[in-house]
């Protein structure tokens, strides 16, 4: 069939049935009729844009433009179907329309007849779509159902769909304080001033009992040609009693960590992101407490911990140590740390002060002499090579003076006054060598009645003038032989000295001048007893 404008025209134009003729889904012709009934002012505003496929649900784009190829290269009456269409205000339109094949200008066109079809129609394709779905689906108006089907009845504790609606105000379900807020919000969703995106709520049903749902809202037109709220309900209890469950959970392991800091003996704390002590036990007050300032909180300085924390975010293992870390409190602790999950971190320090010690104790014990405190030759060797590694740090050289002393004549006073007499002349001995020198100095006691004394950096003409006085103070010790007696007990010892160490030309090892230096004390003997003889390797032994 031929068409010409003109001739549609005069048919269809004041027709109550909707008309549009077009090509490939642009309008060519519309009737009033048609433009209302998807929204537009007139004729002239449809035609403005004339792109059908703005009325066409994006879903169905791809249905509608093969449907229209197809009608344009065949001919006849295609038959009727009932379709939706989507008004310029975002509301759909249920039509009944009717397409048609029709000669146009040049080529073909086609006719498509539309009637909005009428009251009942929305609800009967809500239900049809929505009835027996498992999401819960309910269209109302102002808090009032207009429609439930039994899923969202059984949601609300009803039977079915229809004993639900024997009482449609959905508002009681609303707990009263957020009554105002969902009104508001049905309101905009009504005016289409807002969407309805997912959210939950939680509602109080008849009996009581309150159950949580999932929400979304949709703006429709309803049979009556006015708008209403297409609301879909998810019935999301379980998963709102998992998550409470989990909070639970949470919550018990919190207390059971917090519990387990408390008891364990080490000192614990665990550290947030920016190093804030948020948990921590007694023992870790105890060693990182300070005063605190202002009061409340409990104050910790863990400024000794920056650095371990901050190598241990650098070396990406999650754990590092730091060994023998001074506390603010004064303690030696031994600290371990571990990144948590979230960026925390989990500090545990172990107090060693006792254990250091008691280890400091038995070390005291293997290097000296109990009965003098005086080191023994183990604590010598010990402390001069200390000695040595000190001054190599500070790139010095390491020179030394050395004296050996042995009592005179020390077998007599064991035999005159008895073996506690000789210990008591020893420790008198001891007492006066560490007395008459410096903390540097050392004293050991070699054997039985010898000692040596090391004298660091000192000079040929020092070490002489120390082993001269020495020599006077042992001569000055008296010892009484008991409480009640006037009898004293005095003693001399001969004395070998000599200096070593590295030297401008040659180095004397402390071996050598130990055999140097008991040599001359040998000499000193021979030589009548209670006198110094001060032998070197060197040639000019002033320097
Ligand atoms: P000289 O002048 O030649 O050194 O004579 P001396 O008697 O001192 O030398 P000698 O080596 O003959 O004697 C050392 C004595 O020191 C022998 C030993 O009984 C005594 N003695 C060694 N150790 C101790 C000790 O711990 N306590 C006491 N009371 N005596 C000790
Ligand atoms: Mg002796
Ligand atoms: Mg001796």
């Amino acid at each position: 069939m031929r068409f010409e404008p003109t001739e549609i025209a005069r048919l269809y134009g004041r027709s109550r049935v909707g008309v549009v003729v077009h090509k490939d889904l642009q309008a060519v012709y519309v009737n009033d009729a048609y433009a209302k009934m998807l929204g537009r002012r007139d004729v002239q505003d449809f035609m403005s844009e004339p792109d059908m496929r703005q009325y066409i649900p994006p879903s169905f784009h791809h249905e509608a433009e093969k449907l229209a190829e197809g009608f344009q290269e065949s001919n006849g009456f295609h038959g009727w179907k009932k379709v939706y269409n989507i008004r310029t205000d975002g509301t759909p339109v249920w039509m009944e329309i009717s397409d048609e094949t029709v000669e146009w200008d040049q080529g073909n066109a086609v006719l498509t007849t539309a009637q909005m079809i009428d009251n009942g129609t929305t609800a009967m394709q809500v239900d049809h779509m929505l009835g027996r779905s498992f999401i819960g689906v309910m269209v109302h108006r102002n808090m009032t159902a207009l429609y439930v089907n039994d899923a969202f009845a059984h949601l609300m504790g009803a039977e079915n769909a229809s004993k639900f609606m024997e009482n449609p105000n959905v508002l009681r379900f609303i707990p009263e304080q957020n009554r105002p807020r969902a009104l508001k919000h049905v309101a905009g969703i009504l005016s289409g001033e807002r969407h309805g995106d997912r959210h939950r709520v939680r509602d109080i049903l008849d009996d009581g009992s309150s159950v949580w749902r999932d929400l979304t809202d949709e703006r429709i037109l309803w049979h009556d040609g006015k708008p209403a709220v297409l609301t879909t309900a998810h019935d999301v209890r379980d998963e709102v009693e998992m998550n409470d469950e989990l909070v639970r959970a949470k919550a018990s392991l919190e207390h059971a960590v917090t519990e387990v800091i408390r008891l364990v003996p080490s000192a614990v704390a665990m550290l947030d992101e920016d190093l804030h002590v948020i948990n921590h036990n007694y023992e870790f007050a105890r060693m990182f407490g300070v005063p605190n300032t202002d009061g409340d909180a409990p104050a910790f300085d863990i400024s000794a911990l920056y650095e371990c924390c901050a190598r241990m975010k650098l070396n990406g293992h999650g754990h590092s140590t730091l060994d023998e870390m001074q506390t603010p409190s004064g303690r030696l602790a031994d600290i371990r740390m571990n990144m948590m999950d979230g960026g925390g971190i989990m500090v545990s320090a172990t107090d060693i002060t006792d254990h250091k010690r008691k280890e400091q104790m038995l070390d005291t014990l293997a290097s000296t002499d109990p009965l003098t405190r005086a080191l023994n030759r183990r604590g010598f060797e010990i402390a001069v090579s200390r000695l040595r590694e000190i001054r190599h740090l500070k790139d010095k050289s390491w020179v030394f003076g050395l004296i050996i002393l042995d009592l005179d004549y020390f077998k007599d006073i064991n035999d005159t006054y008895g073996h506690a007499i000789g210990d008591r002349v020893l420790e008198k001995v001891a007492e006066t060598l560490r007395q008459a020198l410096r903390d540097d100095d050392l004293v050991v006691r070699l054997g039985g009645e010898e000692f040596a004394v090391l004298l660091p950096s000192a000079t040929a003409a020092v070490t002489k003038r120390i082993g001269e006085r020495l020599s006077n103070m042992i001569r000055a010790i008296e010892v009484p032989v008991s409480k009640d007696s006037k009898e004293l007990v005095k003693v001399t010892a001969s004395f070998g000295a000599t200096v070593g160490g590295e030297g401008r030309h040659k180095s004397v090892d402390l071996a050598d001048a130990m055999a140097l230096a008991d040599e001359a004390m040998y000499e000193a003997k021979d030589a009548g007893r209670d006198r110094m003889i001060f032998k070197t390797f060197e040639r000019d032994p002033e320097n």
